[in-house]
């Protein structure tokens, strides 16, 4: 399969240059372990760089009127959704995942281009009663400055879109470091950019396989006012105490434990549905994937079964040819964590219902799968597993359930089945996450606020909400009137 040239580009981007390095590393397709290209390996001199295009292009970014930067973003849209094709076939060539999941990614990560094109022109100041009969008070909404987006692999496209396409609506130029997993789809979005005109500086891509160095530049110059990171906890935490010496702004996805709680009131089959979307989609490497499957003991053995049988049917293969559900993981590594889960939980007890091996394909395709009869006493219980395995643990009592749910230090996503609306309000309300789905296996939207709360991160992604995260108060008082 070849990659598709019309936005294929092995360069990096900075100040409206392609630049390429002495030293390249390689992008690997997942599926089939084949090198697909290479791309170059940026020192922190290049990062340093990056940031000096970015801080140059504010000023002049900055002042365009909304008006222009909304069109410009509406331009990458257009650009971003007349590719979605060759994008979603790039994504699964680097990242493994099923075309149509990529194709929804593509449009999912368009929508945040497309909103904040539209919220650019809201980015309203305010006047608040003042203090005085002589004075005013005048509160403005300034764009932060330059901002370092630093993102993983699970996401190639969306994770890129959801922190560029805000900062850029509200002024502030970015720098960007994609994983060095997948850096190919990162490019071709800058490519796109360049096309409709986004001026020199405004968006700057570098590429790295050693990201501690480059992360380094990007937590510490002061020129970088704001860093906006998706990726695991312990190197969020790392990130976010480089920003200290600084004291950077800083937004945090990080990891994420989901229960997926089924309630004995549910409507099994849609429990079923939703949890296998929430628990597979991407082979089960997402934030917001199901961690845990809490199940009421009413309907334990009812719901284990139909999950069983619904998760037989999914097919395992390479993401590109038609009706595979699951592709491979990224890489041997994750293969070890889903078996180390597997191999500790059965051995504290823990059943095997189906899968629980190495796919026959063999490479990184893993079987999903389900096990039963968990305890908090096993590994899953507590780490986030990232891939196919969906555990299962019994529940009696409502507010088991929500202590089983809480007791952990992460709170991203949160779901359950239920159909009592007392029930529904008090699980809702009780549930430590900063977000919770309710009768839904999928949540993500642009236009809803994403984020966590515990050591899930700081600040949100999306909605109005995430215009803020990219721009500063600034009161003034006038006098003398
Ligand atoms: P990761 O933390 O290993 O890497 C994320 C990014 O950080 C990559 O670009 C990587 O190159 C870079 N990085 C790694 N070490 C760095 C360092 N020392 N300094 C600077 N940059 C560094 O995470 P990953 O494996 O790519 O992604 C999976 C994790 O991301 C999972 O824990 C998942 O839950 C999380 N995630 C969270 C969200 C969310 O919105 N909360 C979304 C997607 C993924």
């Amino acid at each position: 399969m070849s990659l598709p040239a019309e936005i294929f580009i092995d360069k990096a981007y900075i100040d409206g240059q392609w630049r390429d390095a002495e030293r390249r590393f390689s992008v690997t397709n997942p599926a089939t372990s084949e090198t697909l290209a290479s791309v170059p390996d940026l020192s922190a001199d290049d990062a340093r760089a990056a940031v000096a295009a970015a801080e140059a292009a504010w000023p002049a970014w900055r002042r365009q009127p909304a008006k222009q930067r909304a069109a410009l973003l509406r331009a990458w849209f257009d650009a971003i959704m007349a590719h979605q094709e060759s994008l979603a076939r790039l994504m699964t060539l680097e990242q493994g995942k099923p075309l149509a999941e990529s194709r929804g990614e593509v449009a999912y990560g368009a929508s945040f281009v497309e909103f904040y094109a539209e919220e650019a022109k809201r980015m309203a100041g305010e006047t608040l009663p003042s203090h005085g009969a002589d004075k005013r008070i005048l509160v403005f909404r300034e764009p932060i400055g330059v901002v370092a987006a630093i993102t993983p692999w699970n996401f190639p496209l969306a994770m890129i879109t959801r922190k560029c396409a805000p900062a850029l609506a509200a002024g502030c130029p970015v720098v960007i470091k994609p994983a060095e997993a997948t850096p190919l789809t990162a490019l071709a979005l800058a490519r796109l950019a360049e096309q409709v005109g986004f001026p020199a500086g405004v968006l700057n891509v570098v590429t790295a396989s050693r990201p501690a160095e480059i992360g380094e530049v990007l937590t510490t110059d002061p020129r970088v006012r704001k860093v906006s990171f998706t990726g695991s906890t312990p190197v969020g935490k790392k990130l976010l105490a480089q920003c200290a010496g600084t004291v950077k702004k800083a937004s945090m996805e990080l990891g994420g434990n989901a229960p997926f709680i089924v309630f004995d009131d549910a409507d099994l089959d849609a429990a079923v549905e939703g949890a296998v979307a929430s628990k597979y989609r991407n082979s089960g490497q997402t934030c917001v994937c199901t961690n845990r499957l809490l199940v009421q003991s009413g309907v334990y053995d009812a719901f284990v079964d139909k999950l069983a049988a619904r998760v037989a049917q999914l097919k395992v293969g390479n993401g590109l040819d038609d009706g595979v559900a699951q592709g491979p993981l990224i890489n041997p590594a994750a293969v070890d964590k889903v078996q180390s889960h597997i191999a500790d939980a059965l051995a504290k007890g823990a059943r095997l219902v189906c899968g629980g091996e190495p796919h026959a394909l063999g490479g990184t395709f893993f079987q999903p799968t389900v096990i039963a009869d968990v305890t908090d006493a096993m590994r899953v219980a507590r780490e986030e597993t990232f891939g196919p395995l969906a555990p299962v643990f019994r529940f009696d009592t409502d507010d088991q359930a929500i202590a089983m749910a809480n007791a952990t230090e992460f709170g991203l996503a949160a779901y359950f089945y239920a159909r009592d609306y007392r029930r529904i309000w008090h699980v809702m309300e009780g549930l430590e996450y900063g977000m919770v789905a309710v009768n839904e296996g999928i949540l993500s939207t642009e236009l809803a606020p994403f984020g966590g709360v515990k050591e899930s991160g700081l600040g949100r992604e999306g909605s109005h909400h995430g215009l803020d995260e990219f721009t500063e108060l600034k009161y003034v008082c006038v006098g003398g009137l």
